[in-house]
């Protein structure tokens, strides 16, 4: 994969050469399960916030979450939160689980990434990071040399930014 890395978090992509990849893509974080990681030897999993769990102004997890939580942990799976949204976004989603966590995460930049596989004490060989946004989180389970899976956003924003960057996503999902 080409890419050009400028100032540690503007990325540069030559359309024509490079192509982020995953392993799959889903619907729903939920159509991930302990079983389908188990397939890709996939004992550690992290997890995007914003858009993948719940939509970016919902502040805590919702039921569903908390289950899937719980049948990620029921299943040895290990997981952790990286996000690149603040600390107190972050603080009000984890409050009440039990569960790591990195916010202020700067992907598609790998530090965290790196650091949260140390923290769980996972080899990169059997972490996948799941996530919404292929410039970010898909990006940088690449630029780290883990798989990932793409799930679709569960909500949609409305600002400027966000809806260019899911139109240039597009050219990635054909
Ligand atoms: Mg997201």
């Amino acid at each position: 994969m080409e890419c050009r890395f400028l100032r540690h978090s503007v990325v540069f992509l030559d359309m024509k050469n490079t192509t982020p990849h995953f392993l799959q893509a889903f619907d729903s974080y939920k159509d991930i399960t302990p079983q389908l990681l188990e397939k890709y030897c996939i004992h550690g999993i992290l997890v995007d916030l914003d858009d993948t769990l719940v939509t970016h102004n919902f502040p805590t997890p919702d039921e569903n979450v908390r289950l899937w939580l719980n049948q990620m942990k029921q299943g040895g799976i290990r997981v952790c939160i990286i996000s690149n949204n603040q600390k107190k976004r972050m603080m009000s989603f984890v409050a009440d689980l039990d569960i790591g966590y990195f916010y202020n995460s700067f992907k598609p930049r790998i530090h965290v990434i790196q650091s949260a596989l140390g923290v769980m004490n996972i080899k990169k060989e059997e972490a996948a990071v799941i996530g919404d946004q292929i410039f970010t989180d898909i990006l940088a389970a690449n630029r780290a040399g883990i798989k990932a899976f793409l799930v679709k956003p569960v909500g949609s924003k409305s600002t400027l930014f966000i809806k260019l960057k899911r139109y240039f996503e597009r050219n990635f999902l054909k």
